[in-house]
């Protein structure tokens, strides 16, 4: 087809081929040097508490203050790190820095739980047990207020290893969270042959849930197997009032999403923190 549009119509073809190449590899180049030189940064989506009705964790996320492109969302350059396997020194950076921002809450008299993300690649990494128990020890935040997310299709990946090192994970004192549930291959039965802590019902689910009842079903289920297994329930992507409530009505613990607030610079969080009166203080 190229060729039937002349020179002209090949070139372009090609120079677009190039194009997409050079601007991937112009990314990567500016991931490695993003990460030395500082320019990602956490932001915390407050989780609340539905019994207290007071924040008591936040879920870490990461951006990227690009120096010409601006504030990049993860969707934006997470799957690229994954693949170059950059990801396994930036996750390494994300828990570090976390666990700094958690220890620092604490000094200022707040107890703040800190969920982070954890990729497929980092999970499968070599000494990744070794590297959580160090970011702990060098910051001094204590494990038990930390929370790692690992989505259903990162434990199934890495099936044969997955309940070992979620094991010697959760010994370490940490939770572990199903992040997204109900959007892999779910399979109940992972629910139980894995040691798991917290289940986050995808907001796919979290949507249609006023309207729909065949969603409803779904998530009342959800959540009722989860309870009688022991595992603490997160709604995400909680957006209006009429959701709100039916988790509440649904026997939901913890609800995140734009109707609470987004994810916060540390200073937003500090604001919002001020501003409930009720968030646990010690
Ligand atoms: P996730 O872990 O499921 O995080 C929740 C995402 O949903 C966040 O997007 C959050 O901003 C967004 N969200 C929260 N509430 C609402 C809502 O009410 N409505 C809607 N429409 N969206 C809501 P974000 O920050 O863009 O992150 C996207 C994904 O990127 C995360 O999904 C997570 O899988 C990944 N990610 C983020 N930070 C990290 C990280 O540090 N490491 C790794 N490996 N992955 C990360
Ligand atoms: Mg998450
Ligand atoms: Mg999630
Ligand atoms: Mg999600």
């Amino acid at each position: 087809r190229a060729k039937s549009q002349g020179r002209n119509g090949y070139q372009l073809f090609t120079e677009t081929m190039n194009a997409d190449a050079l601007g991937r590899l112009l990314l990567e180049h500016s991931l490695y040097k993003g990460l030395g030189r500082g320019e990602f940064s956490l932001y915390y989506q407050p989780q609340i508490e539905m019994n207290t009705w007071s924040i008591g964790s936040v879920e870490a996320l990461i951006r990227w203050r690009h120096p010409t492109l601006g504030l990049l969302l993860p969707g934006q350059f997470i799957p690229l790190a994954e693949e170059i396997g950059l990801i396994v020194p930036l996750g390494e950076w994300v828990l570090r820095e976390a666990c700094r921002q958690g220890a620092l809450w604490r000094e200022q008299g707040r107890s703040i739980r800190i969920a982070i993300n954890l990729s497929a690649r980092q999970f499968e990494q070599a000494g990744l047990v070794e590297m959580v128990q160090s970011a702990l020890q060098d910051s001094g935040f204590p494990a038990e207020l930390l929370d790692l997310e690992l989505t259903e299709s990162t434990i199934i990946q890495n099936k044969d290893n997955a309940a070992e090192t979620l094991g010697t994970l959760r010994e370490l004192g940490v939770r572990i969270c199903i992040d997204d549930f109900g959007t892999g291959y779910s399979s109940l039965s992972y629910l139980r042959r894995f040691p798991l802590d917290v289940l986050k019902i995808d907001r796919s689910f979290v949507t249609g849930l006023a309207e729909d009842a065949r969603d409803q079903a779904v998530v009342r289920a959800l959540i009722d197997l989860a309870h009688a297994l022991g595992l603490v329930v997160i709604a995400e992507g909680v957006e209006n009032v009429a959701q709100r409530n039916t988790l509440f009505d649904l026997g939901c613990d913890v609800m995140q999403g734009f109707l609470f607030s987004p994810a916060l610079s540390v200073e937003e969080v500090d604001i919002f923190l001020d501003t409930i009166p009720n968030t646990r203080r010690h």
